[in-house]
Order: C-alpha cells, then sequence, then structure tokens
C-alpha cells in the first residue's frame, strides 16, 4: 500500500530532523537518504552483522524515557559485536512509534541518546525505517575484523580457562528494581540497565588470546552452556568466584547467586583463554584498566553429564536441574 503523500512527508522531515545527523563518518559512501546505504569496508576485513528488536515492557519498561530506550538499545545490539571481537562501524535503525511520540519532545531525547552512545563507541547511523505502531526498536549492526578472526562460540579447548568480564547478576538486580523493587533501585543499577557498557576494547583484544567467546544476555549458565555445546565441552565453574557486585552482596546476599547464574542482561564478556596465554591477556587486562575474573574452566563432557556444573553439582543449562532455585 503507498503511503499518502502528507504521511511520507512527516516521516521524512522527522528522518531530517533527528536522524540524519548521525550518519556523518568515514566509510559511508551514501548515508541516510536514499533508497540503501552504500559502505565501503576495510580491505582484508570481514563484516560482522547482528540484529536485536527491542520492545516495550518486554525488553525494557513501558515507564523508560526515550533517553534511556535509545541508549539501551544501541548498547544492547553492540554488545554482539564485542561477543565476535568486531570493531562496530554502521547501523541501522527500524523505528516502530507509537503516534503520540511521533509528535513530543520524545524524539529529540531519542536521538540525544542514540548519538551519545554512537559518538562514544564511533558508529554511524546509516539508515533504517520508520513506521507508526507499538513502541519496537529494531537495530542492526555492522562491525568488522580482520578476516579468520571471529571470536566463535565453538573453539573452546578442555582445560581452557573461563572468563567473565565486569560483575555478574546487575542485570536481574536491575530489572527488578525497575520493575517490582522500587526501593533497591540505585544510580549504578539505572546505569546497569539502561547503559550497559559493550565491551568493544575487550572483544577487540581477545582476538589474540580467546578460544571462545559470548555475550551474557540470557545468564551465565546458558550462555556458558551455548559455548559448551558449540565446543563439544562441559564447563565446572565456582560460585565463589563469581564477580559479583558489593551492593548485591551487602544487600541481596540471598538472591546474588541466582542473579548471577541465571539473571541474563548482564552484557558482560564470558570467554576462555588456553593456559599458555593467560600470563600475556592478564597483563594486557591490568594496563587497560578492564575487570575480568577466572571463575573456572572448560572440562571433557561425561556421558550423559550436565553440560555446566557449579561446584562440582550439576547444573542444567536450562536451570531444571538446579534444585536451589526451584
Ligand atoms: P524507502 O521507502 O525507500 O525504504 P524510507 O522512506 O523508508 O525509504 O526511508 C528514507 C531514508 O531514510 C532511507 O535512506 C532510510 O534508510 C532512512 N531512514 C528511514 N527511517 C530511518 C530511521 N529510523 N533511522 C535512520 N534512517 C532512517
Ligand atoms: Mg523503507
Amino acid at each position: 500500500m503507498s503511503k499518502s503523500k502528507d504521511q511520507s512527508n512527516n516521516e521524512f522531515s522527522l528522518i531530517n530532523r533527528y536522524f540524519k545527523k548521525l550518519t556523518a563518518q568515514q566509510d559511508v559512501v551514501v548515508g541516510i537518504g536514499d533508497d540503501a546505504a552504500i559502505l565501503k569496508p576495510t580491505e582484508g576485513h570481514q563484516l560482522a552483522l547482528a540484529t536485536d528488536s527491542l520492545v516495550a515492557s518486554v525488553h525494557f519498561p513501558n515507564e523508560a524515557n526515550a533517553y534511556q530506550v535509545a541508549t539501551r538499545s544501541l548498547c544492547v545490539n553492540l554488545s554482539d559485536m564485542a561477543a565476535m571481537g568486531a570493531t562496530p562501524k554502521w547501523f541501522t535503525l527500524a523505528l516502530t512509534l507509537p503516534k503520540p511520540l511521533a509528535t513530543t519532545d520524545w524524539l529529540q531525547d531519542f536521538s540525544q541518546g542514540l548519538a551519545e552512545v554512537a559518538k562514544q563507541y564511533n558508529v554511524a547511523l546509516v539508515g533504517g525505517d520508520t513506521t507508526a505502531g507499538p513502541l519496537t526498536i529494531s537495530i542492526t549492526v555492522a562491525g568488522e575484523l580482520p578476516a579468520g578472526e571471529a571470536l566463535c562460540r565453538g573453539g573452546a579447548q578442555a582445560d581452557d580457562s573461563i572468563y567473565v568480564s565486569g560483575t555478574l547478576g546487575d542485570g536481574a538486580a536491575s530489572l527488578l528494581a525497575l520493575t517490582q523493587n522500587s526501593e533497591m533501585i540505585s544510580e549504578r543499577l539505572l546505569q546497569r540497565f539502561y547503559s550497559p557498557q559493550p565491551q568493544i576494547a575487550l572483544g577487540v583484544c581477545l582476538r589474540d588470546f580467546a578460544t571462545a567467546c559470548i555475550d551474557i544476555s540470557d545468564g551465565l549458565v546458558a550462555d556458558l552452556g551455548h559455548i559448551c555445546k558449540a565446543s563439544g565441552l562441559g564447563a565446572a565453574i565456582k560460585s565463589d568466584l563469581l564477580p559479583i557486585h558489593s551492593e548485591l552482596k551487602d544487600n541481596h546476599r540471598n538472591q546474588v547467586l541466582e542473579w548471577a547464574l541465571t539473571g541474563g542482561d548482564d552484557y558482560q564478556l564470558c570467554f576462555t583463554i588456553p593456559e599458555s596465554k593467560q600470563a600475556a591477556f592478564e597483563a594486557w587486562v591490568q594496563q587497560a584498566n578492564i575487570p575480568v575474573t577466572k571463575i573456572g574452566n572448560m572440562t571433557q563432557l561425561q556421558h550423559n553429564q550436565d553440560a555446566v556444573l557449579l561446584d562440582d553439582q550439576a547444573l542444567s543449562a536450562n536451570f531444571g536441574g538446579y534444585t536451589h532455585f526451584k
């Protein structure tokens, strides 16, 4: 169905006003305004491409403001680039917007949030689509990496050490605080939910050290389980090694382990490093001041064994087998 002239005009002026300014960057031959973007990939590099959609009241509370929705949407998408060891360069934005929001300050704040994250990570908005409907933000990010150097899930070897970046459990805690228990909310948890910092620099560095990598979006057990499955191995992790922020440890002792293991939304990296490379890796993260923690090691998978063992106990990747939390 063709759009009425009036509707198209509104849509174009909206795109020009709020999104066009995000397009300028090197390697964009044609940006917003034509039928497709034309990009100039770096010679000898491969493209990493990933899409994530965020739906209001599913992936963020309905009460989230426009700025928060924008920063979370782009940060979450950039996290997939970090997980592959790619440097993000371009993104497209499919925005489905309830009509009332298109006529308020909402778009101004949304484009401001998007612009700030885009600038921080040096990515250019090169196109998209704008339609009316229930608030949904669908972003596709393209990044680059030297040919053959992508960090896939299937490369882990038995005895590799398992590391995670940052702290775990903050995603679950912040979601709970935002949706059910407002007394829990803190500036740090708000930041962790609405601006989960994608670990781009770490991902790029890991191309030299890691055998497998994933970003933690569904929870450590589930996501480490993906590395196990793809690598044909098991994993043994220790609960007292899991990095948990003191804010959670001090105030929510009984829940933090569950949050850290199954909560999801942490957008930290989980990766495996062979013994021979650990000293050099740890020297690098120390000088780069990036917090990482060794939480266990990859194992040969015994017949019928659960992929992930916690403190030597079985723990299904879907968590069905872990009785503590039933
Ligand atoms: P077409 O009908 O040819 O698909 P559109 O009207 O959808 O064109 O979009 C016009 C231009 O604006 C295109 O370059 C498109 O990529 C860009 N665009 C549309 N919506 C967005 C958006 N939300 N963010 C960035 N660019 C957008
Ligand atoms: Mg279109």
